[in-house]
């Protein structure tokens, strides 16, 4: 007998029928003999809905009330989740993250989970009980509910996975596993069987919203076996695992990208020692995050600083580099929103030159102009105009051979 934690995210859980087709697959776990622990996201659309709700009464509310509000859509699915399977016969309970205890930081609306407190699930699985457990949400240690950042669920299902020492926690969405890029914007993507949780930790980071980091990041560091599926189509998924594990490594596994950057420039600044902190200094301390940075050889005694944020920080950066660049008496400052980052991700890049000559060469063909370029020993990433997104991923999901079965390294 295997304990499964399953997490059902938004659109499985989006209507009422869907909560019944979500009870009738956690049971058909139960009769193959398995303990179940289920965590649930909100119905789709359910959180956004709340944060507008907000946004109508205070442009900035306060982050305590936020959590407060925005964990409510999880307590409604957990309900009735368990109300479906008690329907059905089988024994279930809901849980809010308070109630179970999962413990955490006090960084409202981005909280860091710290311990669960696995005691009253495993007496209620003991009693036959399919345990249900809002995601998305913890308490602080003043007992403040606090929610984990948007995703939040998976990192919910992960930790829960983690604690209880589970055999596997399975996340089921609306797609039948990890793609090579989002099938939205590359239909003839293929389904991953396996990936290692390095490329997946990077395809996250770089922009796959298929799973929220911090879940990739907990399930490699408790080594959780970790599986991607649909709630809608039975099949194997995608597994997501060691590297020594998977046999047939290809060159790259997938394409990677973010539509949520913004591109800084400050043109003719003095070359010399403290510029970089000058600029990055308080943009840091406005508690912007900076993700590419890139500054060029000087000349003349000036040279150009580069850099990228998210879109949500980029006017409040502009502003703050505005002032700095003119105190530094720098030429020019501009900026662009309208530019997005694509990457490839693969572990097999590791052993194989050429990758980045060739992603350039394809994007060259197809004129499309990099603004921007970063490499890390199993990425590689563009920055383009975000016209070109949809052309520059097919493009390189096409001369790379993605579709094609295996692209082995040879
Ligand atoms: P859920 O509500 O179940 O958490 P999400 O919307 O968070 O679902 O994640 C599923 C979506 O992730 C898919 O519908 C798909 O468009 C998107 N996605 C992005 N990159 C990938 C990828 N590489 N493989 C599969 N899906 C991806
Ligand atoms: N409901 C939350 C969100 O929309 C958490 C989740 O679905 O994982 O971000
Ligand atoms: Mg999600």
């Amino acid at each position: 007998m295997a304990l499964i934690v399953q997490k059902y995210g938004g659109t499985s859980v989006g209507s009422v029928e869907r909560i019944g087709a979500v009870a009738d697959r956690v049971i058909r776990a139960r009769q193959a003999g398995d303990d179940v622990v289920v965590v649930v996201s909100a119905m789709s659309g359910e959180t956004n809905r709340l944060i507008d709700l907000a946004k109508q009464i205070q442009e900035r509310p306060s982050e305590r009330e936020l959590d407060s509000l925005i964990s409510t859509g999880e307590q409604v699915t957990t309900a009735l989740l368990s109300m479906a399977l008690q329907k059905r016969g089988q024994d279930a309970r809901s849980y809010t993250g308070g109630q179970v205890k999962i413990l955490t930081d006090s960084a409202f609306n981005k909280a860091r989970i710290r311990a669960i407190d696995t005691q009253g699930i495993l007496e209620d699985l003991k009693a036959g009980r399919v345990v249900v457990v809002a995601g998305f949400q913890g308490v602080n240690g003043n007992g403040d509910i606090t929610t984990l950042g948007r995703g939040g669920s998976d990192t919910s299902a992960v930790a829960l996975a983690a604690a209880l020492k589970a055999d596997e926690c399975q996340i089921y969405t609306d797609v039948d596993g990890v793609y090579t890029t989002d099938p939205r914007v590359e239909p003839r993507a293929r389904r991953l069987d396996r990936i290692t949780f390095e490329e997946m930790l990077e395809m996250a980071s770089l922009g796959s919203k298929i799973l929220q980091i911090r879940s990739v990041e907990f399930a490699g560091k408790y080594n959780v076996p970790l599986r991607v599926l649909s709630s809608f189509v039975d099949g194997p998924g995608t597994l997501i695992t060691l590297e020594d594990e998977i046999v047939e490594q290809a060159l790259i596994s997938g394409i990677a990208f973010n539509r949520d950057e913004a591109q800084l420039t400050v043109n003719g600044v003095p070359d010399s020692p403290g510029v970089a902190y000058a600029i990055l200094g308080p943009v840091a301390e406005a508690n912007i995050e900076v993700d590419m940075v890139l500054q060029n050889i000087g000349r003349d005694g000036t040279t150009d600083f580069t850099f990228t944020v998210q879109h949500v920080d980029y006017e409040k950066a502009l502003a703050i580099v505005r002032a700095e660049a003119e105190k530094l008496g720098a030429r020019e400052v501009s900026g662009n929103a309208k530019i997005v980052k694509v990457s490839l991700v693969g572990v097999g890049m590791r052993s194989h030159a050429g990758i980045a000559a060739k992603m350039f060469k394809v994007l060259a063909e197809e004129k499309i102009n990099i603004r921007m370029i970063s490499t890390s020993e199993i990425k590689i990433s563009v920055v383009v105009d975000d016209k070109y997104l949809e052309l520059a991923v097919r493009s390189l999901h096409d001369a790379f051979e993605l579709d094609a079965p295996i692209a082995l390294i040879d």
